[in-house]
């Protein structure tokens, strides 16, 4: 019986490779990742030639059934993401789960996560936080879910796509009150990074302007 390595891989710079990561995706006889054609370049950058199969959420039953078959066989699966670490608001869930339940040994390979890289430079609160995932993207669901957090005392992260970033600056603005802080972590470890903190009222002033883009990807902290 083989095992199953859950492989972290950059957020952006590709630099942020671990050198273990690189070893195990090296020895691996398969590699799982989301997007096989995103994962062949970062692959191809390392020089790394393992085998890649498609894992993503829509053909997860499936394919955790073929994986579970190889590594029944003895061969090595490495799950990479097409960022970050593999089941922070990516697929491989199903997989981990089916893995242990057949007595599978699953490895955690870390290193990059959009939520952990955020967070240490936010000056937000650390010792406690409450990681939300993606925000629902329908407002009255939205407010809905803000109102659960609203009495909550720890640091609350969200991971939010830039046409959407708005929406959820003016629905904590509303339900949470204009003066609670946030940080907008923006683009980490690429060209245009962004660490912006201040009250939600200003974010929403500065939203779209040259001072916060409405692009690339963010993180979002709430005091
Ligand atoms: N598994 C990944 C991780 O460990 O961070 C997260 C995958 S999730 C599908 C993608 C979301 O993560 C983006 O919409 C954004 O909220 C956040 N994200 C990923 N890379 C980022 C970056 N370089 N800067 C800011 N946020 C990022």
């Amino acid at each position: 019986m083989s095992c199953l390595y859950i492989v972290a891989t950059p957020i952006g710079n590709l630099d942020d490779i671990t050198l273990r990561a690189i070893q195990v995706l090296k020895d691996a006889d398969v590699v799982a990742a989301e997007d096989t054609r995103h994962s062949r370049s970062l692959l191809d950058h390392f020089g790394i030639t393992s085998r890649l199969v498609s894992y993503r959420d829509h053909n997860e039953a499936a394919s955790t059934q073929g994986l579970l078959t190889l590594m029944a066989e003895g061969q090595t699966v490495a799950l990479v993401s097409d960022a970050g670490t593999p089941l922070i608001s990516d697929p491989g869930y199903r997989l981990v789960q089916a893995a242990l339940a057949s007595g599978i040994q699953v490895v955690p390979i870390p290193g990059a996560s959009a939520v952990i890289a955020a967070l240490s430079v936010s000056g937000m609160a650390t010792d406690r936080f409450s990681f939300e995932g993606f925000l629902p993207a329908k407002r009255v669901a939205r407010q809905s879910y803000l109102q659960q957090l609203s009495q909550e005392s720890q640091t609350l992260v969200f991971y939010e796509a830039p046409h959407r970033i708005r929406e959820a600056l003016l629905d904590i603005a509303e339900v949470l009150g204009e003066d609670r802080r946030v940080t907008l972590a923006r683009e980490l470890t690429k060209r245009f990074e962004q660490v912006w903190n201040g009250p939600v009222s200003e974010a929403i002033a500065h939203i779209g302007s040259k001072h916060i883009p409405e692009r690339g990807e963010f993180v979002l902290l709430v005091a």
